[in-house]
């Protein structure tokens, strides 16, 4: 699905001579590395807080703790995405609210949003999934109307930009009142182990947010409130500076794979391809294609003896999972996620897929299909 090691090949030289001086510098923890990383991503976002953590579900979490949420607040998020979001509403002992999605753009629906509200809805987490936006105009509405706030799940669309119908354009996650963001190694922006980030355009959030990463300390050892310890080290800064540098590039090279199975896909009797909506550019961290009457595990069966990987993004909603109150929900409250699970299949994307490796894997895909 991901090819990190040509990845790695092209950037080796820079990243094994920074690491090398970080080992011979000691700086392991809160180094000059993270710092300028924050600093560089801030610019790259055009945010004024970048807050380094741990890794994107510590993120979420960190941003719940720093809304000050109360136990039993209803938090309203999309019932097709990875479990993550879901996790750390449940953690904290507020109630998660499941609701549909679009068909077009697997986002969050704005209509079942509306219908989910209630005096107790304190919040929503739209999911930027697959690497587009959610419709952010339409959610900032609504929460501005209700008076909630909104934590923007930014893991999978780092580097993409909404294009308000005001005419502005700002990237994903640097809308709401927090962005989250994974650097797992297979994300956009990846590092090599565990990473994440908290944006903010609020000083006053931006100021709680790095006293919760830092145990909870305002001055040094005068502790204001519970946090936890959420770091991002420095080897892993250092890595993502470098990468940083070419994320824009990295960008392109999803978008031009995107294109050439698009090209091939639509062609194709039964199969849709992804939907590039409007208000967001797509920065491809998934490539989803809706299949109809498919049976998803066996032509991932075929795909695998012909030693191309395709995953299934996301096999089960997430509200007829045991873990997240299965049984609170009406199965039937959705049809888009419910119709989703049954009908998509994502393929190998990245950023040093060739034109010979989507050739194969194209015809590879077609054969199941037509045979
Ligand atoms: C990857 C991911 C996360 C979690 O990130 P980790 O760094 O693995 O904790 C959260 N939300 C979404 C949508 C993700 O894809």
């Amino acid at each position: 699905m991901v090819d990190l090691v040509s990845q790695y090949e092209k950037i080796k030289p820079e990243i094994d001579k920074k690491l090398s001086e970080i080992m011979s510098s000691a700086s392991f923890i809160n180094g000059p590395e993270v710092k300028e990383f924050q600093t560089e991503l801030e610019n790259y976002l055009d945010v004024k807080h970048v807050i380094p953590c741990a890794n994107g579900t510590d993120a979420l979490q960190i941003a719940l703790m720093a809304l000050g949420l109360q136990p039993g607040d209803e938090v309203i998020t999309s019932d097709f995405t990875f479990a993550a979001t879901v996790e750390v509403i449940k953690l904290l002992k507020l109630t998660p609210v499941l609701v549909d999605v679009e068909r077009d753009t697997f986002n969050i629906s704005i209509d079942a949003i509306k219908k989910a509200i209630t005096p107790k809805t304190k919040a929503i987490i739209p999911v930027h999934l697959f690497g587009q936006c959610s419709n952010m105009d339409d959610i900032m509405a609504i929460a501005k109307q209700h008076q909630l706030y909104v934590v923007e799940d930014t893991a999978q669309a780092i580097g993409a930009k909404f294009i308000s119908k005001d005419g502005w354009t700002k990237s994903a996650g640097c809308i709401g009142d927090i962005g989250t963001t994974s650097f797992f190694p297979s994300k956009n922006l990846g590092c090599f182990g565990d990473g994440g980030a908290i944006f903010t355009n609020n000083d006053e959030l931006a100021t709680t947010l790095r006293s919760i990463v830092n145990h909870g300390m305002g001055k040094r050892y005068y502790y204001d409130r519970v946090g936890v310890n959420s770091r991002l080290d420095s080897m892993q800064a250092a890595i993502l500076r470098i990468k940083l540098r070419q994320l824009n590039s990295y960008i392109e090279n999803r978008q031009k794979a995107a294109k050439y199975y698009s090209d091939f896909f639509s062609q194709i009797e039964g199969v849709e391809v992804p939907t590039i909506s409007d208000f967001s550019t797509h920065v491809f961290h998934q490539y989803t294609l809706k299949i109809k009457g498919i049976n998803q595990f066996e032509a991932q069966e075929f795909m695998k003896e012909k030693g191309v990987p395709m995953m299934i993004y996301y096999p089960m909603p997430l509200h007829t999972q045991k873990a997240y109150d299965a049984d609170k929900y009406n199965h039937s409250d959705f049809p888009i996620t419910n119709e989703l699970c049954e009908c998509v299949v994502s393929l190998p994307m990245h950023t040093e897929l060739d034109e010979e490796q989507l050739a194969y894997i194209t015809s590879s895909l077609k054969a199941y299909l037509t045979k």
